[in-house]
């Protein structure tokens, strides 16, 4: 039953010539899978359509061999035989009763073009916005002429593949559109540079044009930057954004507005911590247009959705990140089921699959991008086998994940945890400085947990061998965690780091425990490269300790650049006068001082330090399923199931945890080789019907 509260979020909203059911829009949103695995990418819009957005779009398309963006797998429509593979996604939308729409681009001087080895295009001659030794060379008047002509073709397509709505897309600084806008990359004196009116002369064209190729059959919505967040540096909102929504204002169907770049529009919870945070450069725009308007910031509050209508701020709740981690949040607020929903936590592993070209992933919803390839669905899990009931140890994420799931089946589940709470380490990184957003991990199956009967926690229950054999469950799953080394181990060096007597080693344990490091200069020595470094200098500056953070890489949790993070992470740091010594590894510790060497030259220096923080690698907690193990193996218990998952099978993400945790709830009394038979299902290249 809808709440009277949240009913207008439930209204029928009329796109130029379609309807949307309601107001749940998911905006443009890369998967990782796009043109690559189009049935995988299908799957996952579909899902979120049962789960009610009223418009699915897909991710950026590629409109031309000029764009390609190889090895990204983002949409393409290069040509007809592309259509068949978006096809598959409008379909699955429209039998959900929603609409579906498509993102056409042309990278401009952001294509990679590394397989297609095409010119890089751009408004004028320069370097070009990727990577690469291959400068972006200016179009000229013919060309351009061109360029229209591609995206009138890929228009026609979209229509033929049966998308309702089509994109006109100059966002990012990634499509050649919103390029010709900005003067920094714009600096051409004929009719297509100079004034707003000439920059923007391309975009109104193709806008024009792309109107004009839909004849009505499907909806054109305009999605703009209209702030970059760069100063004056790039477009700002009261300025030539605010000019660019006036002079185009009625023209598209709908205003999809956003700030670039995409680290700025999907900014993490580490560095954007409120819902909604970039509604203030855009609370204008319907004040300039009739037309609908659609803005994103992490919503995931029904009553801030609604304040977003009933304010007069948008006409849709966009989300790329809250579809993402619960594909059903509209019929949960529909249905009453506020508490249900799994919010996103701003943590951008999402992201960082497409960034490396793989598959969707989530750490809130490991069903995300397998629904096609595992036939996961986010909210249905088969009812029990035969088996009665398990016992979980640990009650981290793998540990509540495993146990939510396996409750949800309908087995008699216990739960124990060592530790006077559960969470594990989600709740213990959540309490360092910028990641109290994850602790939303364990605060949702914590309630889950908390509705159902068929469920024990016992937290304060360290479980031993002799627990686990008296217990008697016949199916046991270990979720144990793992522990950071304290002996500084890792990536550099495989031998112990030598510590002197009296010299202070602690681990990111330590520090989570509550343990203080002694006053003065504590040496964090980052050895994992991922995000823990970072996050405990700001954790300890705020405790007021002076921070010198030593990293054998090249920058400050480079692995953070595919969670759009690592250029602020290094800002932050820098400007909280951190003193960042890169391409070092750790020698020796002395009280008083840490011996580094360079990791080029194995040159010596001495830094001054009263404590050295080891961030390191981390070892599995695998004691007591060993033992158990080795009491099976001994004939001294017997188990039908023994598994161990998360971070003591492997240790990753929290994402890699919840999705171990899942893996062996959904897995468990399945088929013998069905976890494995997924592995090898594939989008399969056809080499048999290609010309
Ligand atoms: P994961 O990420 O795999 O879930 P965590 O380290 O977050 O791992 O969680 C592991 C949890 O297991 C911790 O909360 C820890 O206290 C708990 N734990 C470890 N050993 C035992 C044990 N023998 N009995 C019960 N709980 C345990
Ligand atoms: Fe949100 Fe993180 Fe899931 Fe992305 S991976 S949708 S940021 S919870």
């Amino acid at each position: 039953m809808t709440d009277p509260r949240y009913s207008v979020l439930f209204e029928p909203v009329r796109i130029g010539p379609v309807t949307a059911r309601n107001r749940f829009y998911q905006v443009p949103h890369c998967t990782g899978l796009g043109h690559i695995r189009p049935r995988a990418d299908a799957a996952t819009r579909a899902v979120k359509a049962e789960g009610g957005w009223a418009v699915l779009c897909n991710q950026e398309t590629e409109i031309h061999p000029t764009s390609d963006l190889v090895p990204a797998a983002e949409g393409r429509l290069w040509d007809d035989r592309d259509i068949p593979a978006l096809r598959l996604m409008t379909e699955q939308v429209h039998e959900h009763g929603s609409l579906a729409a498509v993102e056409l681009v042309h990278n401009g001087n952001h294509a990679f073009n590394n397989m297609t080895r095409a010119p890089i295009l751009s408004p004028s001659d320069a370097v070009a916005d990727v990577f690469g030794p291959q400068q972006a060379r200016a179009l000229d008047l013919e060309d351009i002429a061109t360029v229209r002509g591609w995206y009138r073709a890929a228009t026609q397509r979209s229509l033929a593949a049966g998308f309702d709505i089509v994109y006109v897309y100059a966002g990012h600084r990634m499509s050649l559109l919103q390029q010709f806008l900005l003067p920094q990359i714009n600096s051409r004196t004929d009719a297509y540079g100079g004034s707003l009116e000439n920059r923007a002369r391309l975009l109104r064209e193709v806008l024009e044009e792309t109107l004009e190729a839909c004849e009505g059959r499907a909806a054109v919505a305009m999605r703009l930057a209209v702030d970059e967040m760069r100063g004056p540096d790039g477009m700002q909102a009261g300025e030539e954004g605010r000019a660019v929504v006036e002079m185009l204002a009625d023209l598209p169907d709908l205003w999809d507005v956003n700030v670039s770049d995409w680290a700025n529009d999907s900014a993490t919870s580490r560095f954007a911590p409120d819902e909604g945070y970039q509604i203030d450069y855009m609370r204008w725009v319907k004040d300039v247009t009739k037309k609908p308007v659609v803005g994103v910031g992490r919503f995931t509050s029904p009553d801030r959705m609604v304040s977003m209508v009933k304010g007069g701020v948008l006409d849709f709740i966009g989300a790329a990140r809250p579809s993402i981690a619960d594909p059903f949040l509209p019929k949960k607020i529909e249905e009453g089921r506020i508490d249900e929903i799994r919010e996103c936590i701003g943590c951008n592993i999402c992201v960082s699959a497409d960034n490396m070209s793989v598959g969707i992933r989530c750490t809130q919803n490991p069903t995300m991008g397998e629904e096609w390839r595992r036939g996961w669905h986010p909210e249905r899990i088969a009812p029990k086998g035969a088996q009665d009931g398990a016992l979980v140890i640990g009650a981290g994420p793998a540990g509540l994940e495993c146990a939510m799931q396996l409750a949800r089946r309908g087995y008699e589940v216990t739960l124990a945890e060592a530790d006077a709470e559960a969470g594990g380490r989600v709740r213990r990184e959540g309490g360092l400085s910028g990641l109290n957003a994850w602790k939303r991990v364990m605060d949702y199956r914590l309630y889950d947990l908390s509705q159902r009967a068929n469920v024990n926690l016992y937290t304060e229950s360290r479980l031993d061998l002799f627990d686990v054999i008296g217990f008697d469950a016949p199916n046991v799953f270990v979720a144990t965690g793992a522990a950071w080394r304290r002996d500084g181990v890792g990536r550099h060096t495989r031998q112990p780091v030598p510590v002197d007597e009296g010299a202070v080693v602690l681990t990111p344990d330590d520090i989570m425990d509550g343990t203080l490091p002694p006053d003065g200069t504590v040496l964090i020595y980052d050895d994992d490269q991922v995000y823990m470094g970072g996050v405990l200098a700001d954790t300890l500056l705020d405790r007021g300790y002076e921070v010198t953070l030593v990293t054998t890489a090249a920058v400050v949790s480079p692995w953070m650049e595919n969670t759009l993070e690592q250029h602020r992470i290094q800002t932050r740091l820098i400007e909280r006068d951190v003193r960042i010594i890169p391409l070092h590894g750790l020698a020796q510790v002395s009280e008083g001082t840490a011996s580094l060497t360079c990791v080029y030259s194995g040159r010596r220096q001495e830094v001054p330090c009263s404590s050295v923080v080891m961030v390191t690698e981390k070892t599995r907690e695998t004691a007591l399923y060993d033992a158990l193990r080795a009491a099976q193996a001994a004939d001294e218990a017997e188990f039908t199931t023994l598994e161990l998952i998360g971070d003591a099978d492997q240790p990753g993400l929290i994402a890699d945890a919840v999705f171990s945790g899942h893996m062996a709830a959904r897995y468990f009394e399945a088929p013998e080789g069905a976890r494995e038979a997924a592995w090898y299902r594939r989008e399969m290249v056809d080499v048999v019907s290609e010309d």
